[in-house]
């Protein structure tokens, strides 16, 4: 899928927003909902979205929600950070298949990164969830530390 398109209701983040797919949540309020991603590149990686903006991309999204988004993001990276204690993080996001995107809702990657663990392959290789349930619980106490 290219950088032009419709967007689509039946992507698998709409279905997570909408109920009807299961998401291990770390993070949700009116606008915004952050789940871990269940084919992490590292311990922690997790994805955050818009709640009401039918944005494919970052092109295409409405400011305003934009910027709950980014806010969010900003406040889950620094409780990533205090509860993982990564020596660094990514937070990046794709636009379009080339660029590597797969799932056409926007959203933000955070990923923790350690000195000599290598990054793990983008969307591969599954999660245990009940790994990523301790996880975002541990993610989730620091929110508001
Ligand atoms: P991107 O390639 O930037 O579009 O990223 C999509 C991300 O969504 C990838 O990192 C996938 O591992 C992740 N992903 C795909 N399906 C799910 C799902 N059902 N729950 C959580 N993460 C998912």
């Amino acid at each position: 899928m290219s950088l032009e398109g419709v967007y689509d209701d039946g992507n698998i983040f709409a279905k997570i927003i909408r109920g009807e797919a299961p998401s291990v949540k770390v993070y949700e309020d009116g606008d915004v909902l952050a789940f871990m991603d269940v084919f992490p590149q590292a311990r922690g990686h997790l994805l955050v979205i818009s709640k009401t903006d039918k944005a494919r991309n970052l092109l295409e999204a409405d400011p305003a929600a934009l910027a709950k988004v980014v806010a969010i993001t900003q406040k889950l990276t620094r409780a990533v950070t205090a509860a993982l204690k990564p020596d660094g993080v990514i937070v990046s996001q794709f636009n379009g298949a080339p660029a590597g995107q797969t799932v056409y809702h926007l959203h933000f990657h955070i990923i923790p990164r350690w000195e000599g663990t290598p990054l793990g392959r983008h969307a591969e290789g599954m999660a245990d969830v009940e790994e990523l349930t301790a996880l975002a619980a541990q993610i989730s106490a620091k929110l508001d530390a």
